[in-house]
């Protein structure tokens, strides 16, 4: 029999995610604070919710796909929030990209209530999401890990466990400073061809096949040299995504001095306007810093 699920969060990767279960054969109950999607997701078979409460009462696993901290801490321990629907033997999934300390401190809460968490972030974008192809870094303990694996495995193409509650936060962490400090050094390369009068194209087809190829580059450069920033993975969720790592690392007292300059990269691109741009956009950034 296959567990009820209750569903908060039904943005650009919450949505795809639910109907995927919805396809598997769940019964999901969601809730958001947008109208317009519940009623997207009732339309497709889901029962509809008053509160991260009432899907608390009404369901026996909990996901969550929230924007961030605040908003997780919020819906699960704020006023009608899931804690005050919940009863023992319960768990919650939490996927959305947040701080691993506030996993600790919500799995904590939970845990007073008898209920287990599980930190299950994800990799893979709307596209992942939509296909059921996305990468799960999970957190947790194994056995509740091995009792709610089938479900993410619906979503998710590879589902790893890689240690205790947070460090699939953690690990999250890892990737997106990865990501993000590697497309601000194809950004730099490819400005230093550029000022230099080399074709960018060419420093690319030279280069990619070499120790400097990454997917990073094969995935970015070509954006770049079009000039083309549309989104993507949005500028400001990795703003976000680096803010918590760099936070995360204060915590810890140490030093991320690559991640802390990346992020005033971007940042000055956001405070500029570009609101919308994908994370790519940092050529724009070296484009006007050296007039290229
Ligand atoms: P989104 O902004 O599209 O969706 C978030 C949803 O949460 C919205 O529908 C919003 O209405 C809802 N929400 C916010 N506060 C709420 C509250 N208090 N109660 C109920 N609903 C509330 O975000 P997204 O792109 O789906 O991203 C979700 C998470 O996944 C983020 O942490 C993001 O960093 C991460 N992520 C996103 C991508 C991507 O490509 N978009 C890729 C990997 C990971």
């Amino acid at each position: 029999m296959k567990k009820k699920i209750g569903f908060i969060g039904l943005g650009i990767m919450g949505k795809p995610m639910a109907k995927n279960l919805i396809d598997a054969g769940y019964d999901l109950i969601a809730y958001d604070l947008n109208e317009d999607a519940v009623n997207e997701m009732v339309d497709y078979g889901a029962e509809k919710a008053s509160s991260p409460k009432n899907i608390a009462e009404n369901s026996e696993v909990i996901i969550t796909m929230l924007p961030n901290s605040p908003h997780v801490k919020a819906v699960v321990l704020g006023e009608n929030g899931v804690i005050e629907g919940v009863k023992k033997g319960q768990v919650l999934i939490d996927m959305s990209s947040i701080a691993p300390l506030v996993s600790q401190e919500v799995a904590a809460e939970l845990e007073k209530k008898g209920v287990e968490m599980l930190d299950a972030p994800v990799s893979g974008g709307q596209e992942g999401a939509e296909a059921g192809t996305v990468a799960f870094m999970v957190g947790g303990k194994e056995e509740v890990f091995e009792a709610n694996k089938a479900i993410l495995e619906v979503m998710g193409g590879s589902v790893t466990l890689v240690g205790s509650i947070g460090a699939g936060e953690t690990t999250k962490l890892a990737n997106q400073v990865i990501v993000g400090i590697n497309i601000a050094a194809v950004a730099e390369a490819l400005s230093l061809g550029k000022k230099a009068g080399v074709d960018p194209e060419n420093i690319f087809n030279a280069i990619r096949g070499g120790l400097a190829g990454s997917q990073c580059l094969n995935d970015k450069a070509p954006r770049m040299i079009a000039g083309n920033y549309d989104p993507g993975f949005k500028m400001k969720l990795h703003v976000k995504d680096l803010t918590n790592a760099f936070e995360t690392s204060r915590e810890l007292h140490s030093y991320m001095p690559l991640t802390a300059q990346v992020m005033e990269m971007m940042q000055k691109l956001l405070n500029d306007g570009h609101t919308e741009v994908d994370h790519g956009g940092l050529g724009l950034f070296y484009e006007q810093l050296n007039n290229i």
